[in-house]
Parts: C-alpha cells; structure tokens; sequence
C-alpha cells in the first residue's frame, strides 16, 4: 500500500460574494516568485482566463490567429516567410516536438551544452533514437562558435545544430548570433532554444541565421504556463511533413491543422491562450522587446548590486550573464544553511530559487516576470532580515 505523506491543505482564501455573486481572494496575497518559472503574471492576465471559449468558435480562432502573428512579428521576421506552430504543453513539449519533427531520418543532430537545458535537449534527441554529437562546456563558459564550426566541417552527417540563447542553470548569454552564421553558412539547420530570452532580449531570427526557435508562454511574455511556441522557417519546416517520430508533438501536422481550420488538433490551453493574447498586448505597452529588456536589465541590476554589497558572491562574471536569472553562491559561514534561507524568505512572501551550478553550492534569483525594481529592493531587505536572523555573516558586512 502506498502511504501519502502528510501535507500541509493548501490555503484557501477565496470567499463567495453572495451579495455580488462573485469569487474573491481580495485578502490573499501571492508569494512573488523570483524563480526561472512559473512566473508571477499580471492580474489583467489572470483575469483574461475567466471565460469559457469553445476550440472551434471563431473568436478563439481569431485570438490563435492574432497570438501567432504577434509572435512572428516579434521574431522580427514576416508571415510570407515564416510561422509560428503553438504546441499544448511547457517549454519542454515544444522543443521535444522541433527534435521529434526536424531532424531527419539517418542524420545527427549536435547539442552545445553549458548547463542543464542544453543536457536535456540532448536527452531527448537520445530517446527518440536521434544520433546526437556533443560538445561540452563548463557551466560559467559560452559556447564557442569556432567548434562548431570545426565540428560541422568534420561531420557531414549533422543536419542541425541545437543550444540555449540564455542557459537558465547559470543564468549565461551564449553567442547565437555567431553561432548561427556559422551554421548557415554551413548550410545546415539552427535551432535555438529560446525559452528564457525571447521577448525580452532582441531576437531577429533570419538575421541570426535561426530556422527553428522555442519559447514558452510563461517566460519573458509572462503569459501563464500551458502551451509552448515554435517560430520556424516555413520552407525548412513544410521540408520535414512526414518525418516525425511522434503523432501529438508533429510540428507539422500541428502546423498545417492551425493553418486548414484555424484549429488545435487536440484540446487547446484555451485559457493560457487567453492570457497570454493580453500578456502580448502588455507587452506592447510595455514597449515590445525593448521595454521588457529595460526593466529586467534594471531588476537584474538592482540584484546583482544589493546582493554584492551584501557579501554575496556571484557565479558568473558580469560580462557573461543574461538580464533573466542570476547565480550566487552560498555564503561560506557555518550558520548558512540555505533550505532555512529559502523557508524563511518564502514566509516573508519570496520565492527564490535553489540550484547546484556545475560542482558549486549556488542558489538563483530570477528577475522577470511581473516583477519590477521596487520588488528587487524588497527582496533584498528581506534576504538583509533572513541573514541576520540566521545569525550568517558574510564578508564585506559590518
Ligand atoms: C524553462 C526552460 C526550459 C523548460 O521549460 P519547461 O516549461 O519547464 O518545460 C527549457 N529551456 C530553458 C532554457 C528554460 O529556461
């Protein structure tokens, strides 16, 4: 028999209006989560999902419509050239499904890899019976363009070549930019796994030489989690009908189904789709990818400063990290224990995030999502109460 551990019963503090005949949770305030997702989003956001859309009704079909346009704009390409195929599912189900659909039969696809995304992306290519060539780098290092270059020249069989724009373990920025020259002008294809960059660092994906680019509604667009997104070349991706190893993660039987009727082939995330049509919008108030970037730069900064003015150290050198997730190690002081530092931060309403990075004992703190400076400097006062409770003192701290 299987014995259930004892959990705590989830908060509830929604109350019904009889009066209005409404739910509220007017009392309750969520935790705001400084984590690589899920992600706080906006109340607007939320808000949006409290409808009922039926799959097939036309105003669900416009709204798909309008989301994949949108996100083809903001790859910054055209729709007569490219598209974007949305998949049911989290970040992981649409880059499986980019692997299951694009890779040809017989070939090898080659995974660069500086942390845990990347190792993943090559699993996945392993279990679907692709043959996959590695190249590896430390966790605190970029990817090096010249290898794959040499990589490629020296292997004729590899048909793509796959990595993180942003690797979310550390937190790095990696070259795509020369990275994807050098594969096109190799004349294979280029697969970036977007996830934690697009829609807040600048993307142009033919200028990147991308043919193939994943991201999740519930990253930098800050929609809820639910559904994935890919934006492909159109010619490369109509190449690969019939070659999938999958039926429910077929990009191009996926494609071809939003295309003929508008419609899913399986159940659509109706409400993530919902949400994340009103995050797009908020995104463009916000100033499209520009804006967006802006203020994660300026959260990142707020971070990054506050937490080296308090002693902390980071993992990565400034000069390698994204404006999305930062690493830090733990203090070396007896009195850290960072499952306390976690617990206590989370009772004061922060949700950091652990996480070993390479072989060092570091923990992350994410800055996007529906968070802004102020949030940065709460944080920061709140981790300033925790250390001293814990009685952690860190060098360079009175
Ligand atoms: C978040 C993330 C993923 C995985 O997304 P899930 O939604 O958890 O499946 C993959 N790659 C990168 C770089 C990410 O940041």
């Amino acid at each position: 028999m299987i014995r259930r551990a004892a959990v705590d019963q989830p908060p509830n503090n929604t109350r019904y209006d009889e009066k209005e005949n409404v739910l509220t949770t007017s009392t309750w305030k969520d935790k705001a989560l400084f984590t690589p997702g899920p992600l706080t989003t906006s109340r607007t956001v939320k808000q949006a999902m409290l409808r009922d859309l039926g799959s097939r009704d036309g105003e669900f079909i416009a709204i798909v419509r309008d989301v994949r346009e949108r996100l083809v704009r903001l790859a910054e390409v055209d729709i007569d050239t490219h598209t974007t195929v949305l998949m049911q599912g989290s970040g992981t189900f649409g880059l499986e499904a980019v692997l299951a659909t694009c890779v040809p039969r017989g070939k090898k696809l080659l995974c660069a890899i500086n942390g845990a995304y990347g190792r993943r992306m090559a699993a996945i290519g392993r279990t679907l019976g692709i043959d996959v060539v590695e190249l590896s780098y430390a966790e605190d290092a970029p990817i090096v363009p010249a290898d794959i270059e040499k990589a490629l020249a020296e292997d004729a069989d590899i048909a793509m070549v796959t990595c993180c724009h942003c690797e979310t373990t550390s937190g790095i920025l990696n070259p795509i930019a020369e990275v994807g020259a050098m594969v096109q002008a190799a004349g294979r294809d280029f697969y970036v796994d977007a996830m934690s960059s697009f829609g807040a660092i600048d993307t142009n994906v033919a200028e990147m030489g991308i043919d193939y680019l994943v991201s999740s509604a519930n990253k930098c667009i800050e929609g809820v989690p639910g559904f994935s997104f890919c934006v492909a070349k159109l010619d490369k991706l109509l190449a690969c009908e019939g070659n999938a190893r999958s039926i429910s993660l077929d990009l191009v039987a996926q494609y071809k189904g939003l295309e003929s009727n508008g419609q899913f082939r399986f159940t659509p995330p109706t409400h993530a789709i919902l949400a994340f049509h009103q995050a797009l919008l908020e995104l463009e108030e916000e100033g499209g990818v520009a804006g967006r970037g802006a203020r994660y730069r300026a959260n990142h900064e707020i971070i990054a400063a506050g937490m080296t003015a308090m002693g902390f150290r980071r993992y990565l050198k400034p000069e390698l990290q994204a404006p999305i997730i930062t690493s830090f190690y733990y203090p070396d002081d007896p009195n850290f224990d960072f499952t306390k530092f976690y617990s206590l931060l989370a009772e004061r309403g922060y949700v950091i995030y652990p996480g070993k990075v390479g072989d060092a004992d570091c923990f992350r703190i994410g800055n996007i999502g529906r968070l802004f400076p102020n949030d940065m400097r709460d944080l920061l006062s709140a981790v300033s109460d925790v250390l001293a409770q814990m009685d952690v003192r860190l060098k360079g701290v009175a």
